[in-house]
């Protein structure tokens, strides 16, 4: 099937809004099966949306639009649609009801042009909008189909996720499966030569890399017959993925770091804590943003400065006098002295110099990480780790030893 992309609002012609929209919705088509072949961008204007529509139909199955749902004057795609397919608009009880309750959840007054997100065309579907207040839709016209999408992207992703993905498979695209695997430390290019024989001359299932921050992801997609035997097709794939590169890999659901480590350490029935210095806090942040954290985080220890981890933590002072703060040694006693006063189950600990500037002979990205853990006799075990990103970049710095500490106590806990 072909597709079009029509992004409606001023803002966008204006520079002021980037289009994110646009490149959301492609991304999302084409791993759906569809060709887009075109992205048009259109102001506020009811006459120039109509001829888009109209251009794009010429060659196009489907078009997406985004934007111009709202409650205000110049929202006008609705409207504009329901002319272009015939069709009018009337209240929709649902969408009504449910605007009442969105507006009274979050304590706000509706008013009377809101009543305008209520109307839809008569015929065709409602796609309800669970974090905004204007429903998306779809209308048919001639056999080809038109999908309208609110403008704010949060509520057009969570819609595109939650509704238009299930109806586009449910139809004839419904062939289509694919696997995202999630990777870490081992760089793009290197993991592209490491599956080059499973890349080259494969047409299904094709398997694309991308490289994110401090990691690396693979999407395996296959298209057949059946969903049955794409689903097969990926999970032959995913067997020969596994024997080159199963070391690196930490999810195969798409999940990030710490949805997986909560995850682990909630089954394994382990609390984990931290004792952090150049992060500051980020570690257990990222951990407690997790839902259900609460059962396996203990304590998050911020030492930043070297009394916090003499007098919080009982770090011997001259052991940092004789090492340096940012020495294996601290890194190591930290993290079994966090491990002492928490009584957790496992510890981790972060010390370096995130930058930009280095500290005295101490480079900037030069970062300690330890590790703590009772084994089954009891006996209490430390392993430490250095990260010499050679980066001066504060902000990845931290980023990537908050990526390196959760890796690290990932490791373990599947070693347990
Ligand atoms: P609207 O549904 O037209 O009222 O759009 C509401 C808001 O969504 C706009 O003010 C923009 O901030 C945002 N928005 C609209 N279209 C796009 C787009 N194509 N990409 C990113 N953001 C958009
Ligand atoms: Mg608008």
């Amino acid at each position: 099937m072909k597709a079009a992309i029509l992004c409606v609002g001023t803002e966008l012609l204006f520079g002021q809004t980037v289009n994110t929209n646009a490149t959301y919705i492609s991304r999302q088509l084409q791993l759906l099966g569809f060709d887009v072949l075109y992205h048009h961008v259109v102001g506020d204007n009811p006459i120039r949306l109509e001829r888009l529509i109209d251009i794009c139909f010429e060659d196009c199955d489907l078009i997406i639009t985004t934007g111009g749902l709202g409650p205000t004057e110049d929202d006008l795609t609705k409207e504009v649609i329901a002319k272009f397919v015939g069709d009018e608009l009337v209240y929709d009880e649902v969408s009504l009801a449910g605007m009442k309750k969105y507006f009274s959840d979050t304590h706000r007054q509706m008013t009377k042009n809101n009543l305008k997100q209520a109307l839809f065309p008569s015929k065709g579907k409602i796609f309800p909008n669970n974090v905004g207040t204007a429903p998306g839709f779809l209308s048919e016209n001639d056999g080809k189909y038109i999908i309208a999408l609110p403008g704010p992207p949060r509520e057009m992703t969570t819609m595109f996720e939650k509704e238009i993905i299930p109806y586009l498979s449910e139809r004839e695209n419904a062939v289509l499966y694919y696997k995202i695997i999630r990777t870490y430390g081992i760089g793009e290019s290197v993991l592209e030569t490491v599956l080059m024989p499973l890349i080259h001359g494969q047409t299904d299932p094709t398997i694309a890399t991308y490289a994110k921050e401090g990691e690396c992801s693979l999407r395996v997609t296959s298209k057949r017959g059946t969903i049955e035997e794409s689903k097969s097709a990926v999970e032959d794939m995913m067997v020969k993925i596994r024997n080159l590169i199963g070391e690196y890999i930490y999810s195969e659901d798409d999940e990030d770091m710490a949805e997986v480590l909560v995850k682990e350490l909630n089954e394994k029935n382990l609390q984990l804590s931290s004792a952090e210095s150049c992060t500051g806090g980020l570690f257990a942040g990222r951990i407690t943003g997790v839902a259900g954290a609460s059962k396996m985080f203990g304590r998050g220890y911020v030492t930043y400065s070297i009394e916090s981890k003499v007098e919080d933590l009982g770090v011997d002072n001259l052991l940092i006098e004789k090492y340096s703060v940012v020495s294996g040694e601290v890194a190591s006693e930290m993290a079994v002295k966090a491990l002492e006063k928490s009584g957790s189950d496992v510890a981790v600990s972060v010390t370096g110099v995130a930058g930009p500037s280095d500290e005295g002979d101490i480079p900037a990205g030069k970062i300690y990480l330890g590790i703590s853990w009772k084994d089954d006799r009891g006996n209490v075990k430390t392993k430490v780790q250095l990260m010499n990103s050679g980066r001066h970049d504060r902000k990845k710095n931290r980023e990537y030893a908050v990526l390196a500490m959760m890796h690290m106590v990932l490791k373990l806990v599947r070693s347990l």
